[in-house]
């Protein structure tokens, strides 16, 4: 028996009936023989782990544009806090940690620079439109391993594609807007538990908010604390969810309406206050001329065999916020020439 087949066996014996097994995944697009040691969603974690796009998440804004304070959080720093977060959740539930952790690193993979107001611009101006969600799907199928793609397991790809929830239901019984497993529900839960509460402590940190403007249902509901607040809408997850009533990973009514409450002043008071702004729309307009004047000096671009506009798209989404402000200074901003003395 291989190592492989002997996890398996352990993981079998381990998880709840309903979590997701490894052994009995629906495949990968392209068959692959299995690997001796690891099991497929062990796997898939590391294709994501040692991919560029994975790398490059740690230049990209998650709400302060290139941040300078080394203490705010990048998408790379986002994507690890929502990993542990479902982990934890999982490992309670005896639902697969594995392929909780794989969905978790790969959700944000098709993330903008700058943010969320880069993806604005890229859905205004690109004729499909634009979501990081369907882009994160797209980096893992069409974009990595140089076009090639990572060749995922249909599990950990459905969640990515289904982690989002932008400023719609938090917790939903409809099929259609929940992953396929509930190990994509836990990732789906974990993301926002995991930003609201970073993204408040940075707005702390940033003084646009002191500790005396938080909601005091805030405090009162979930704690005074980033710890104690994270630590309780955890225990919450793990309580309120009855697997045997019911396959939904669920919130108490408490915890989510305070959830709501969170994130809604968040968007009042952080993400669309004007000293956030002012810098997104400086972002909006470098986006938007990277746009213009690659659509029409595509060979500028350095993008291989015929270009399309979704290569365009792939290329600018993929940008760190660094690379795009270097490059809109390299073409933009006229540069010295060098004379000899
Ligand atoms: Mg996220």
């Amino acid at each position: 028996m291989t190592p492989r087949e002997r996890a398996e066996q352990r993981e079998d014996k381990f998880l709840h009936p309903m979590a997701t097994r490894s052994a009995a995944t629906r495949g990968r697009e392209r068959p692959e023989d299995r690997c001796t040691v690891r099991m497929e969603f062990q796997r898939d974690r590391d294709r994501i782990v040692h991919s560029k796009s994975f790398r490059r998440l740690s230049r990209k804004t998650q709400v302060f544009l290139n941040p300078d304070g080394d203490h705010y959080r990048t998408r790379m720093t986002h994507t690890l806090e929502v990993t542990q977060i479902a982990r934890t959740i999982a490992r309670a539930l005896h639902l697969n940690e594995d392929l909780v952790e794989a969905i978790a690193l790969g959700h944000d993979l098709g993330h903008t620079p700058f943010g969320h107001s880069g993806e604005a611009v890229l859905n205004k101006v690109s004729r499909n439109g634009f979501h990081h969600a369907v882009q994160s799907l797209r980096v893992v199928e069409h974009v990595e391993n140089s076009g090639e793609g990572l060749n995922l397991t249909e599990e950990v790809r459905d969640g990515i594609l289904r982690h989002t929830k932008g400023k719609g239901p938090i917790l939903t019984r409809n099929p259609d807007a929940l992953p396929a497993t509930l190990e994509g529900q836990i990732v789906r839960l974990s993301d926002i538990l995991a930003y609201v509460n970073h993204d408040l402590e940075d707005a702390l940190r940033a003084n646009l908010l002191s500790e005396a403007d938080i909601p005091p249902e805030v405090v009162r509901h979930l704690g005074a604390t980033h710890r104690e607040r994270i630590g309780n809408l955890i225990l919450s997850v793990i309580e309120t969810t009855d697997l045997e009533r019911e396959p939904l990973v669920l919130l108490s009514d408490a915890a989510h309406e305070t959830l709501v409450l969170l994130r809604n002043y968040l968007y009042e008071h952080c993400y669309d206050h004007p000293t956030v702004r002012v810098e997104f729309e400086k972002a909006e307009r470098l986006l938007r001329d990277l746009w213009t004047i690659f659509s029409e000096k595509r060979q500028w671009t350095g993008l291989e065999g015929e270009f399309t506009e979704e290569k365009l798209v792939d290329y600018l989404a993929g940008m760190t916020d660094r690379y795009a402000i270097r490059k809109w200074e390299s073409l933009f901003v006229p540069q010295s020439w060098f004379v000899k003395a």
